[in-house]
């Protein structure tokens, strides 16, 4: 079968906006290098574009009606939001998902220690990692920590020019006889992830007795001085650690790569890249006849778990209180609504990567600059775990992507006995839906910084807006 390559395809007007697009995309990333980030810049745009707030238009008393915007956030780390369309929910909607968490390093809860004269913050890393690309780069510290009185603050540090980084040390080459015979997941373990934050002691006057007394003795005096500036900067005492979700990234912007500036590369890809692709398409679309539908969830990384992940009830919530304020709820409208609807599961997928060829069926991967991806199946070794997406949906999607000329390509992950990895689409097949898992190819997927292709992330942006304005098979 012909594979095309879609940079072939576009014109000059269309070249220009598949840069705006990555320009815009790369922003997106820059700002929302966590779940939280994520859902600020989303609900702003949202907002932006007419959305307004399910529960405030549930405690308002309010209806809706088609052509409506509205959207709902769970615990700031979730979103799911509908463009209301001119049929019935009962008949099933488009819904477009995707996930906004990335694998990085999550500080714990009692982390600040002292040892040889720096101080570190543990970690615990979340997500699949290759623990040996987290040395020795320059990272950042994002998140929000949550006082005793109910009070947030959000910490953000390491990304602008004049931050300070942090980052984890790896033993000189000169004495690494040893670290080197160790298997790659051994060459640093995950409690060898912890981040040095500082190497200056807080200067303790013994002379006067009023800083003797309040500062102690000089014992722990670089965790001392950690402290000391947290307290100025941020009002935070070390037990605050304990209600904080502080996320360690890798620091700096989302690049351009290659002379050709074709690709985007940055960290934090593996999902946004979908999520916002999705987010664009739902603000593109005009008045479809199925009711549009996006959701952008956290934790797929560590299993979809949690009030915030994918088999968290707030997704069937929110469509019940959607329905409600139509007038057309009931428990069975919302099991026909559910099990009628057709979804694009959209997550990335592994790029081919010729230097590691031998882990690939080349006729049956995903080229960067190939187009938006289609996975059947996921799953490892015997589509163990996957939702295996129905012939009947894939021919239903083919001929629509056929007809509104959209680029793309069908993947497994990799070679059959090496395959795995997971997604959110089986945890809505549970509804009957239709899912398929789809999206864009990333190179180095999971590695602090991960490659696409700009006209891959454009044209699955026109891939989203063909399936929202185009799909069902009721
Ligand atoms: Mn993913
Ligand atoms: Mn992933």
């Amino acid at each position: 079968m012909e594979q095309k390559n879609t940079w072939e395809t576009y014109n000059a007007k269309q070249l220009g906006e598949v840069d705006a697009f990555a320009r815009a995309y790369m922003d997106f990333l820059d700002n929302g290098k966590t779940e939280r980030e994520c859902i600020d810049q989303i609900v702003n745009t949202l907002e932006d574009a007419g959305y307004r707030e399910l529960e405030s238009l549930v405690k308002d008393g309010k209806k809706l009606k088609a052509g409506d915007k509205v959207y709902s956030v769970w615990m700031n780390k979730s979103i799911v939001f509908f463009q209301i369309g001119k049929e019935k929910m009962e008949n099933g909607i488009n819904i477009l998902g995707a996930h906004i968490d990335s694998p990085r390093l999550d500080v714990k809860q009692n982390p600040l220690y002292e040892d040889g004269g720096f101080a570190y913050l543990d970690t615990h890393y979340y997500g699949g990692v290759k623990k040996y690309q987290w040395v020795t780069i320059p990272l950042a510290i994002h998140g929000v920590v949550v006082k005793k009185d109910g009070s947030t603050v959000e910490i953000n540090v390491g990304e602008n020019e004049d931050d300070p980084v942090f980052f984890v040390s790896d033993l000189l080459i000169h004495l690494a006889q040893e670290q080197m015979e160790k298997k790659a997941n051994k060459v640093i373990e995950g409690e060898a992830l912890d981040i040095i934050v500082g190497n200056k002691p807080l200067v303790i006057d013994k002379k006067k007795k009023a800083d003797k007394e309040e500062k102690g003795s000089d014992k722990d005096a670089v965790k001392k001085g950690i402290l000391d500036i947290l307290k100025k900067d941020y009002d935070m005492e070390e037990e605050d650690f304990i209600s904080a979700e502080l996320e360690v990234v890798p620091a700096g912007k989302a690049r351009e790569a290659g002379f050709d500036r074709s690709m985007i590369f940055s960290y934090g890809q593996d999902d946004r890249v979908c999520a916002f692709s999705s987010l664009k398409a739902m603000l593109e679309i005009g008045q479809t006849a199925r009711t549009a539908c996006c959701i952008l969830v956290d934790k797929e990384e560590i299993g979809s778990v949690g009030a915030t992940g994918m088999q968290s009830k707030f997704f069937e919530n929110a469509v019940a209180e959607v329905m409600n304020l139509l007038g057309e709820y009931s428990e069975m409208n919302l099991r026909r609504c559910l099990s009628h609807s057709c979804m694009l599961s959209s997550d990335v997928s592994s790029a081919f990567d010729p230097t590691y060829a031998a882990s690939f069926d080349k006729k049956n991967v995903a080229y960067l600059g190939g187009g938006m991806v289609f996975n059947k199946f996921t799953g490892s070794r015997g589509k163990s775990g996957s939702n295996d997406a129905n012939a009947e949906y894939l021919g239903h999607i083919r001929a629509i992507f056929e007809k509104e000329k959209i680029n793309f390509q069908t993947a497994e992950l990799g070679k059959v006995d090496l395959g795995g990895g997971g997604t959110i689409a089986y945890i809505l097949a549970l509804y009957g839906m239709n899912v398929i898992d789809s999206g864009v190819a990333v190179l180095n997927m999971h590695a602090p910084w991960e490659a696409t292709s700009k006209a891959d992330v454009y044209e699955t942006k026109r891939g989203y807006v063909a399936f929202l304005e185009n799909a069902d098979l009721s």
